[in-house]
């Protein structure tokens, strides 16, 4: 161990850091737009100058390597000085085009403009101009006057995704990033240059001009497309997302997220198939009748079919108190074993980064509180029962079995089908009951990925459900929960409860004292029961999650936590 003294704090620190990372993980702000912590050091924006003393000049901070009894000043006059002129020397081509870019609110460069430079600029020429609207690939557009040379996205193309697909061409101010000739920046994680971009000179083509970053809530929360679980963050506008953007956690995801899982899991949320309410079917077409009604429709039927008559699929797309719930119901209340969920594990479709084969976010979730085992082969006893007329009853809970063909072949021989669901699916044609489900956005739960690591799902779009059960909480559970609540005022989407409270709705009417308020209480239960949840709490998954069975291991500093 070395100490090193910066603004007057002495700091014990392994040999081989630089000045940067011991700073930032100490709470001392260097402001900086190229050096990023997963990304190699380059030293081309200057920003991070600061003086040390006994050296001739200031030096930056990103590729100083701390030494013994180095003392480093970060807010000295010189260092304030040479930051300024880094500051008015990077403005003097950058265009004033805050009140139309996509990352004003957002914007590294706009907030050191603020906090780091003279405010003034002596330059009275024309500013250089170059390309404005640049088509980088399927995704990215680029204007090449933001630009500030960072070399960010050209090294998370090389370094990240070991595809060098960006590279800076010209010199001097005519310097500009270009793909190759005849290339595309095109590859599976190519938006994470928008993020990684410290001005505006890297945007989405799905999201241009749609919001400003002050008027959308940002939500915390995972997203629900494969294992992995990426840690996410949702941008809403009057109840809809807008965009979802990798959120930090060095244990899943470090800072990225699959052009996939940023585009398609969101549109789903808001896609025209929506389904509203409780419905059943009369006369061959589903009628929408209060909720209450339907509990007690749902609660005859099954009260005629117990046990072995009735089986249940459970979903690795719904929370672990969803799937708790619905193994606890099967077992308690109808006495039946035969509870199992459908894989949805696309072979081949991974690589060796982010992407998982497994296209469901919770599997080792469902399997933890004992819906079905990884064989599933208590599907295959299910499909059995029910085309020999053993099974009379089945309940689905967020999965469309139908576009399973062993039970498409035999869905019509069941006397009694309910099915919770978010969308109108093929399994829902065949349905003699419906019940509207929450999708993962308007959600509160957990979902366990593939390495076991537990994650809070949080609400972001507001449903008349979730605005009860958010409404009746302490502003400390609020302010766990995620900060969008507040900004929910009178939105309320569908009219879809979450899958643990149609169960407990359900529960109720067959005469079960089942008195689940809020997902919280529900996943209290699991945590008592089930053995590997033992002793969990929502606090203590807090925003990042916990590897289960492993200790907990808090990592130096997020960088996303670090703001000047
Ligand atoms: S486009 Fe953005 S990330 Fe890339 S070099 Fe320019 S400023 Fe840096
Ligand atoms: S890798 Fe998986 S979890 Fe991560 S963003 Fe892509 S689909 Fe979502």
């Amino acid at each position: 161990m070395i100490t090193v003294t910066i603004n007057g704090r002495e700091i014990q620190t392994e040999a081989g850091k630089t000045v940067i990372e011991v700073a930032l993980a100490n709470g001392i702000y260097i402001p900086h737009f190229c050096w990023h912590p997963a990304l190699s050091v380059s030293g081309n924006c200057r920003m991070c100058l600061v003086e040390v003393e006994k050296l001739p000049k200031q030096v930056i901070a990103c590729s100083t390597n701390c030494t013994d009894g180095m003392v480093v000043h970060v807010d000295s006059e010189k260092a304030v000085r040479a930051r300024e002129a880094v500051m008015e020397f990077i403005l003097i081509n950058h265009p004033l085009d805050c009140p139309i870019c996509d990352e004003a609110g957002d914007c590294k460069l706009q907030e050191y403009a603020y906090r780091f430079s003279r405010g003034e600029s002596r330059f009275d020429e024309e500013k250089n101009h170059k390309r404005k609207r640049v088509d980088l690939g399927p995704h990215v557009v680029f204007d090449a006057e933001r630009c500030i040379s960072c070399s960010r996205c050209i090294r998370f193309c090389s370094e990240i995704i070991k595809d060098p697909q960006l590279t800076f061409v010209e010199r001097g101010d005519r310097v500009t990033i270009e793909t190759f000739p005849g290339e595309k920046l095109d590859n599976p994680y190519s938006m994470n240059v928008i993020d990684l971009c410290p001005v505006g000179a890297l945007t989405s083509k799905e999201f241009r001009f749609k919001a400003r970053a002050w008027d959308m809530s940002r939500t915390e929360t995972v997203c629900p497309d494969c294992a992995r679980g990426c840690n996410i963050v949702a941008w809403v506008r009057k109840n809809e997302i807008l965009k979802l953007t990798p959120r930090e956690n060095p244990r899943v995801n470090q800072y990225w997220m699959c052009d996939r899982g940023r585009l398609e899991s969101f549109q789903r949320v808001h896609a025209d198939d929506r389904l509203d309410g409780a419905m059943f079917r009369r006369h061959g077409s589903l009628e929408r009748v209060e909720w209450a009604t339907a509990f007690a429709a749902a609660a005859d039927e099954l009260k005629k079919r117990k046990g072995s008559e009735v089986a249940f699929i459970g979903s690795a797309r719904a929370t672990v108190e969803d799937n708790f719930l619905l193994a606890k119901f099967a077992h308690d209340i109808l006495s039946s074993t035969l509870v199992d969920f459908l894989p949805h594990v696309i072979e081949g479709d991974e690589d060796d980064f982010l992407v998982r084969a497994d296209k469901a976010p919770n599997t080792a979730g469902a399997l933890l509180v004992g819906v079905g085992s990884s064989g599933h082969e208590m599907k295959d006893r299910i499909v059995d029962g029910i085309a020999r007329g053993q099974i009379k009853a089945l309940v689905v809970m967020d999965d469309d079995i139908a576009a399973d063909p062993s039970f498409a072949a035999v869905l019509d021989k069941l006397e009694f089908l309910l099915v919770m669901a978010s969308h109108d699916t093929a399994t829902v044609g065949s349905a003699h009951m419906v019940f509207s489900s929450a999708t993962w956005a308007e959600k509160l739960g957990t979902f366990v990925n593939f390495e076991r690591h537990i994650q809070l799902l949080r609400p972001a779009v507001a449903t008349a459900e979730n605005k009860r059960w958010m409404g009746g909480l302490s502003q400390s559970r609020l302010d766990r929960f995620g900060t969008a609540y507040d900004r929910w005022g009178k939105y309320s989407e569908h009219d879809a409860r979450p899958s643990w409270q149609i169960l407990t709705g359900l529960a109720r009417s067959l005469g079960a004292k089942w008195s689940y308020a809020h997902p919280e209480d529900v996943f209290e239960a699991a945590a008592k029961e089930v053995g590997d949840l033992y002793g969990m709490t929502y606090e203590k998954i807090g925003r990042r999650g916990i590897r289960l069975g492993l200790p907990v291991e808090e990592p130096a500093f997020i960088y996303d936590d670090i703001h000047p």
